[in-house]
């Protein structure tokens, strides 16, 4: 993994453009996937060229249909039907789906983990960016975003969250809020921390995160069209493990998960 070249973030943001652009003349952007000098100007608006090169942009596994309707699983066939995957044969989800713009493989696997793991919190644009391609799900793109719908990102335990420095569903929210005007709400919270999900099969997944997540007091979901936020979905344990939370106790309407990447 290339070292990701830092910016002064404490300072105000037409200040950071201004050092952003006098970096841009002294030091050249690098690409956060090859360490590659970027031609050309800071686009405007964040984008994949912000942070990638050609290269790094076109190596990013992205995914297309057809995908497995429920969990977003992709299929590697020629379906034209909804199907669900073998992870959701015989599985009831309070989600209404989930979907991922990227499987969780090469540089986007490496971007996620050294934001969540190597305190890289530079890497929050572009993996903003990464997860916006998942609103590009034909589910999505049909509906009324962004007036009707609120942000909600899957929660920490507090100490692992001060271990880390920040919770990064939580930091994706932020920025995902403020660039497409969906509203973030910070509805549940962790009441235990529960063991790495790593590792266990779907069974020993959900006994450890029973009773680990709650409603936060004061935050009402009721009624509510969420979108709720992880970095990566692999079995879906724990998006549903929120999403009975969100309805069962907060009468949300509808909630669908968006990941970064599909695992
Ligand atoms: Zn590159
Ligand atoms: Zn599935």
């Amino acid at each position: 993994m290339a070292p990701f070249p830092t910016l002064p973030w404490t300072v105000g943001k037409s200040h950071r453009q201004l050092a952003s652009r006098t970096l841009d003349l002294v030091i050249p952007r690098l690409c956060f996937g090859c360490d590659t000098p970027l031609e050309g100007p800071e686009p405007p608006t964040p984008r994949l060229e912000t942070w990638l090169c050609r290269p790094c942009q076109t190596s990013l596994p992205l995914i297309a249909p057809p995908y497995c309707s429920l969990c977003g699983e992709p299929y590697p066939g020629d379906l034209t039907h909804d199907f669900r995957c073998w992870n959701c044969q015989d599985r009831h989800f309070d989600f209404d789906f989930a979907t991922s713009g990227y499987r969780a493989e090469g540089l986007v696997r490496d971007l996620i983990h050294a934001f969540k793991y190597e305190k890289h919190y530079e890497l929050r644009g572009l993996l903003t960016v990464l997860l916006r391609q998942s609103l590009t799900d034909k589910r999505l793109t049909e509906l009324s975003l962004p007036t009707d719908w609120l942000l909600v990102p899957v929660p920490l335990h507090p100490w692992r969250e001060m271990l880390r420095g920040y919770n990064q569903s939580r930091e994706l929210c932020i920025e995902l809020s403020r660039t497409t005007g969906i509203p973030t709400q910070n509805a549940l919270r962790r009441n235990r921390s529960t063991i790495a999900q790593a590792g266990l099969d779907r069974d020993r997944r959900l006994r450890n995160l029973r009773s680990a997540f709650s409603l936060r007091p004061g935050h009402s979901v009721r009624g509510r069209r969420i979108l709720l936020i992880d970095d990566v979905l692999t079995t879906g344990s724990t998006a549903q493990e929120c999403a009975r939370i969100l309805h069962r106790d907060g009468g949300a309407e509808k909630v669908v998960v968006i990941t970064v990447a599909r695992g």
